[in-house]
């Protein structure tokens, strides 16, 4: 059956609340007075200006708010070394970004250095469990507030990246992109905090450089999060890109389980590249914005307005990066359905 999305070309406040509220009256099961409900954002790299501003997400909070729920902003810590990589720094560019303003709790889901998580048991093809950011798993309720934008490694992002890659505590962020450990490599300084902080034991000092016993490593993360120099390195080469949409579709799948869901996307200031990066260059024309119950049908809704109003998938042109697979598998897991109803409003 078509699940329906709702589209608006304006991006007002009025229309971003009716929009959202529609949605919700959609949604098979609505959110409600005192649901912990986590508004998924991406509060934006040091740099970024492209990401979803709090006044347009002002609404959402406003329409939960009306119901009673109880929304808090919420994302989870970063994988690569930035203003989002402890949830002391990462509440600081929240700060900075003017997310305090909605006057909602901020709380970075996975905790201090991500080490906060709950494996979901989902059974799938690639993983059996994911490792969910806490925080997030424990909300009764999930809205991912998303800006669709490219991706080098799946093409485009939007509200399936932003459950799957977004909610991944540290580790899950690392078993989506690769299915190779992290290793040390120059800028090594020897200073031991990896080899301290690793809860493993994986990791020696030998003489001035720190190396990583991977036959012991666990895959958390730690030590790149604890490395001030940059050394540990991510093997972000890992996973092919249709590996990296398949993981990151089968977290999206974890990080909604068991909960209500109502997705809204941000179709405007398309960039090349996602929010982590400092800005990025614009690439095609602003649509509008999408919202539904139904993560897919919501991604492959804002996939098919931006094809159509440029004539052409600019995503693959900018990133090289053909990113319709996580829709296919997406659907083919049971996420969501790619036949949508689509209402304007
Ligand atoms: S924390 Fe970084 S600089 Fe220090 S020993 Fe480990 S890899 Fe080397
Ligand atoms: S990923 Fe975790 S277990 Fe592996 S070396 Fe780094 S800190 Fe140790």
């Amino acid at each position: 059956m078509a699940a329906k999305v709702f589209f608006s070309q304006r991006f007002d406040a009025e229309s971003i609340r009716t929009l959202f509220e529609r949605a919700c009256s959609a949604a098979a099961v609505n959110i409600k007075a005192g649901d912990r409900t986590a508004v998924k954002v991406h509060f934006g790299e040091e740099g970024n200006t492209r990401f979803v501003p709090p006044s347009s997400i002002r609404p959402v909070i406003e329409a939960l708010k009306a119901v009673k729920a109880a929304p808090f902003l919420t994302d989870a810590n970063t994988l690569y070394r930035g203003m989002r990589v402890n949830a002391t720094d990462h509440m600081e560019i929240a700060a900075r970004h003017g997310f305090k303003a909605l006057g909602v709790p901020i709380i970075i889901a996975d905790g201090e250095r991500g080490e906060e998580e709950t494996e979901i048991e989902i059974e799938k093809r690639i993983f059996r469990k994911v490792r969910i950011a806490a925080r997030v798993a424990e909300a009764d309720a999930i809205v991912p507030v998303s800006h669709f934008k490219g991706h080098i490694l799946c093409g485009f992002g939007g509200a399936i990246k932003n459950l799957g890659m977004g909610c991944g505590s540290r580790a899950g962020k690392l078993e989506m992109h690769s299915k190779i450990r992290p290793s040390i490599g120059a800028g090594c300084l020897a200073c031991g905090k990896c080899v301290e902080n690793c809860p493993a034991d994986a990791i020696s000092l030998e003489g001035d450089q720190a190396e990583i016993i991977h036959e012991r490593c666990i895959g958390c993360a730690e030590c790149i999060s604890v490395c001030e120099t940059g050394a540990v390195e991510v093997p972000w080469a890992g996973a092919t890109s249709r590996e990296v949409q398949e993981r990151c579709a089968e977290y999206a799948f974890g990080a909604l389980s068991g909960k209500k869901c109502v997705c809204v996307t941000f179709i405007n200031n398309i960039t090349s590249d996602c929010d982590c990066m400092a800005d990025s260059r614009l690439i095609g024309k602003d649509v509008g914005i999408v919202s539904s119950p139904d993560p897919v049908s919501c991604e492959q809704a804002a996939y098919d307005l931006v094809v159509k109003a440029n004539g052409r998938d600019i995503f693959r042109e900018a990133t090289g990066t053909d990113g319709r697979h996580i829709l296919e598998y997406s659907e083919k897991i049971g996420l969501g359905t790619r036949d949508y109803e689509l209402v304007r409003i």
